[in-house]
């Protein structure tokens, strides 16, 4: 299966995305998840994403889908993929479209997570990532059992940057001018499908295999 997952920062993608990939068997490909790789690793892609990043804006079109491509050209997304973060808007959605096409695939199903500004503040506000695995927990919402430390590696949390107050607006408001017409241009292909994405995290991924299985998923 060819899954896109889409929604405003905050919405559970990353969250649910570990779950829905394990569940089809694909690779989660989170291009938020490979800029930050880079910037910490300091290669030439990271240092050209860092300013956009701390500022939350999106990396320019070209860095990123040539990023997306080289991914999707690896052995283990030939039969199916979960992008998480991508595409961010109308040109890499159409960019996208264009190089499956051309690798003779298509997408099968965007699914879209619902959740309003203020509970994406609350998530975005108390969200810590495991510094070794990645592994996306929240203070109140979905705490460790020991603060700090991630229970599944024993790394170390920590608060991305960009979740400080003043870049969560801005990025909520680079999600409504630039990914938000990603829902109608989707919608147009008949391969939209939303999801109330509030409640506990279990609930939202029952929800969310649900609407995948109407999709053959
Ligand atoms: P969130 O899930 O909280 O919205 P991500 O981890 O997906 O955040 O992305 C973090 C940052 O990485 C974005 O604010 C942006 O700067 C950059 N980024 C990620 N994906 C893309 C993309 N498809 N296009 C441009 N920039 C991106
Ligand atoms: P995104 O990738 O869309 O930016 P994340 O998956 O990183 O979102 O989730 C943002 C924050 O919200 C994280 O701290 C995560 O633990 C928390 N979260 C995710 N899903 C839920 C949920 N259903 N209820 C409460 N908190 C959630």
């Amino acid at each position: 299966m060819r899954l896109v997952l889409v929604g405003p920062p905050g919405a559970g993608k990353g969250t649910q995305a570990q779950f829905i990939a394990a569940h089809l068997a694909v690779p989660k490909i989170s291009t938020g998840d490979i800029f930050r790789e880079n910037v910490g690793a300091g290669t030439e892609l990271g240092v050209a994403a860092k300013k956009y990043m701390d500022s939350g804006d999106l990396v320019p079109d070209e860095i990123t889908i040539a990023m997306v491509r080289d991914r999707l050209a690896e052995d283990d997304a030939a039969d199916g993929f979960l992008l998480d973060g991508f595409p961010r808007n109308v040109p890499q959605a159409e960019t996208l479209e264009k190089t499956l096409h051309d690798m003779g695939s298509a997408l099968d199903v965007v699914l879209e997570l619902v959740v309003d500004d203020e509970e994406v503040i609350r998530r975005l506000s108390g969200r810590r990532t495991c510094r070794n695995c990645g592994h996306i927990w929240h203070v109140d919402f979905d705490p460790p059992s020991q603060e700090g430390r991630c229970d599944h590696c024993g790394g170390e949390l920590f608060q991305r940057d960009d979740d400080r107050p003043e870049t969560v607006r801005h990025r909520l408001e680079v999600y409504a001018a630039q990914t938000a017409p990603l829902i109608a241009f989707y919608a147009e292909r008949g391969l939209l499908v939303g999801i109330d994405a509030t409640g506990p995290v279990d609930d939202v991924t029952e929800r969310a295999i649900e609407a995948l299985h109407r999709y053959g998923g």
